[in-house]
């Protein structure tokens, strides 16, 4: 592939990285423990307000949804950089094929290409 593109994909990647990690922040913190894995947030759950800490766990329910769909993009955009790095980057990891320009440019974090996709 290109050097160019792949730079150019590589900056699309790291920018992307660094708002999924400001938007993870926000709702998780990072695990010490785990490379990668970040944890929801817990609710302070306010003594003696049933109500109010119903909203909290609610509220707390929505972040782990919302923190586990960005770590899994989080992970696909870091294992795009892996193999910008090794060099394989830009195959449909099914055919081997390259994947569509168009289609990297959109999403970089592409592991296959359309045909495998679908
Ligand atoms: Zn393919």
């Amino acid at each position: 592939m290109n050097k160019e593109i792949t730079t150019t994909l590589k900056e699309d990647l790291l920018e992307k990285k660094k708002h999924l990690e400001q938007e993870l922040s926000s709702l998780a913190e990072k695990d010490p423990k785990i490379k990668g894995d970040w944890n929801a947030k817990m609710p302070r759950v306010p003594e003696g307000n049933l109500e109010e800490a119903a909203d909290e766990v609610e509220e707390y329910t929505t972040n782990l949804h919302i923190e586990f769909s960005l770590e899994k993009q989080l992970q696909d955009v870091d294992a795009a950089l892996e193999r910008i790095k090794k060099g394989t980057y830009g195959k449909c990891e099914k055919c081997k094929k390259n994947i569509n320009l168009e289609r990297l440019k959109a999403s970089p974090e592409a592991t296959t290409c359309i045909d495998c996709k679908a």
